[in-house]
């Protein structure tokens, strides 16, 4: 026992020390407008489901916490409050970070290039001035820029998540018979099948086509059309942006791709043509299903959070459910990754390095694996399809931060990286330098300085690799750090310079070499 009087287990001494970390002028309470403020700039929502059994208690005017009360609500929802007071949600410092996203999504207003799509009427009349970017992260920490909140079309953006659905019910075997995982190197609604006369994929209309047809046949539209919409809204935490409920398409919109649907129906009548589909196949259900959820309507916010459930391997950030399975986000992504932005798939798996899926409408879902997802919507095109500001945004994304595919190849150099899994990578380098440094291990001081770590990285006692080369006596890696830029007059918690530790050792020699440096 403590002197309080409570039983001193980890868990308690934490919640102490956090609680201590609020309680600076100790008064024995916090205020609850600071745990809120801090809860807010950590990018969690006060509709966000994990905070409902303690949101009401934050932003009441009720007294002060005291240490009980305080402790009470870190226990709550599998101390969801520790990790986010502690810093350990994948983005740290999300605030400053939604700022940054926030000044490069405004850099793409400017852009006013590209048409928006005119196949039909009600594509057409959207105001092509509408911008909005949702994200969230595995963490479900969000932020909303532009017009995020309004609600627009899914179109092919939903093929991920309609061939995620054809997987989990009828599994990747069977779906794979019937559709290939080739890009196509043609238009998405290109009349084309592929060498054994079978859709090329499932991000292309013939592929979705297919993969409406393969799931839930014995169903009607309507029920299969529910049980696609109930997927969209468990991966989006149960709201598309027009609240709790079922999720709808736009009657419309529906109807007016149905009435110009030439192209889709000679696809689907190729591949009847072809006996691309499966036995028995109802090609005129398929293809209803399939032209309303390309009407299935939903805001970029809720869009993030689709995106974001997939960046989690398919557990929904804000409910902790799972909702698709680890192979299936595996499949999904992978063919995202090389089929997902129509013709300019290679393209865009090259330059910026992301699973993307876009769609007529102008939205442009993205994932950043095991950190976040995020829904740009704009609804001027490129002449291959995609919105023209989504692409660019993502652009300016990667350009800024480590995101693409492979940056984690190498620690950043010149690009950010916002996550904490990174950072405890990069902490870990630095005290493997600083311990190489020490040992005269030249070689292992070469790699990991060529890896990106930083050459005054410092310890606990701010002590520097150099500080370490010097007091062992390895002129050798004192004299490499010093022409790569080590800084001879830092010094370390007690005030020495990495000369005074050569001194200090009895190495004369390094001592002056670094005094002259
Ligand atoms: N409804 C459109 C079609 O099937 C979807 C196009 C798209 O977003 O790529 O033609």
């Amino acid at each position: 026992m403590t002197e309080t009087g409570k039983p001193s287990t980890d868990r308690f001494d934490l919640d102490q020390q956090i609680f201590d970390a609020f309680d600076r002028d100790r008064t024995g309470v916090v205020e609850r407008r600071d745990v809120r403020a801090r809860v807010e700039a950590s990018g969690l929502k006060a509709d966000d489901p994990r905070l409902a059994s303690f949101w009401d208690e934050l932003t009441s005017d009720a007294n002060a916490l005291d240490q009980d009360g305080f402790t009470d609500l870190c226990t709550r929802r599998e101390g969801l409050l520790v990790r986010l007071l502690q810093d350990r949600f994948i983005i740290p410092r999300f605030d400053r970070f939604a700022a940054d996203v926030g000044a490069l999504f405004e850099d793409g207003r400017a852009e006013t290039a590209g048409t928006v799509a005119s196949y039909i009427p009600e594509l057409a009349r959207v105001d092509p001035e509408n911008y909005g970017l949702g994200l969230c992260t595995v963490d479900g920490q969000r932020a909303s820029y532009g017009d995020s909140d309004a609600v627009f079309c899914a179109q092919s953006a939903a093929k991920p998540i309609t061939y995620a659905r054809a997987l989990e019910r009828v599994g990747g075997e069977r779906v794979h018979a019937h559709v290939g995982r080739e890009p196509s190197g043609r238009s998405f609604n290109d009349i084309a099948l592929n060498r054994v006369n079978k859709p090329h994929n499932p991000m292309i209309n013939a592929g979705a086509i297919m993969c409406c047809a393969l799931t839930d046949p014995e169903e009607s539209v309507d029920a299969r059309f529910d049980a696609l919409g109930a997927l969209w809204l468990d991966l989006a935490a149960g709201d598309l942006g027009y609240g709790a409920g079922k999720a709808r398409y736009n009657e419309a919109v529906y109807q007016s791709e149905k009435a110009t649907a030439n192209r889709n129906y000679a696809l689907a009548y190729l591949m009847m043509e072809k006996k691309a589909f499966p036995e028995g196949a109802d090609l005129h259900a398929a293809l209803d299903l399939y032209f309303r959820i390309c009407a299935l309507e939903l805001s970029v916010d809720r869009m993030a959070i689709v995106a974001a459930t997939l960046a989690n391997a398919g557990v929904c950030p804000l409910t902790n459910r799972r909702v698709l399975s680890v192979e299936t986000v595996k499949n999904v992504l992978s063919l995202m990754s090389s089929c997902g932005m129509y013709d300019f798939s290679g393209e865009f798996a090259f330059t910026i390095g992301l699973p993307a899926k876009s769609g007529v409408s102008g939205v442009l879902m993205a994932v950043v694996p095991g950190v976040l997802g995020f829904a740009v919507w704009s609804p001027r095109l490129d002449p291959l399809g995609n919105s023209v500001r989504g692409v660019a945004f993502c652009r300016r994304l990667v350009e800024r931060y480590h995101f693409h595919m492979y940056d984690g190849l190498a620690a950043p150099v010149s690009k950010h990286d916002p996550t904490e899994r990174r950072s405890w990578a990069r902490g870990l380098e630095a005290y493997q330098l600083i311990q190489a440094a020490g040992l005269g291990d030249l070689v292992e001081v070469r790699r990991l300085l060529a890896h990106g770590s930083s050459v005054n990285a410092a310890d606990y006692d701010r002590r520097t690799p150099l500080h370490l080369a010097a007091a062992e006596g390895c002129g050798e890696v004192v004299r490499y750090l010093l022409a790569h830029g080590a800084d001879a007059q830092a010094v370390d918690r007690w005030g020495a310079t990495a000369a005074d530790a050569a001194e200090q050792s009895g190495h004369s020699e390094i001592a002056a070499l670094l005094r002259g440096a």
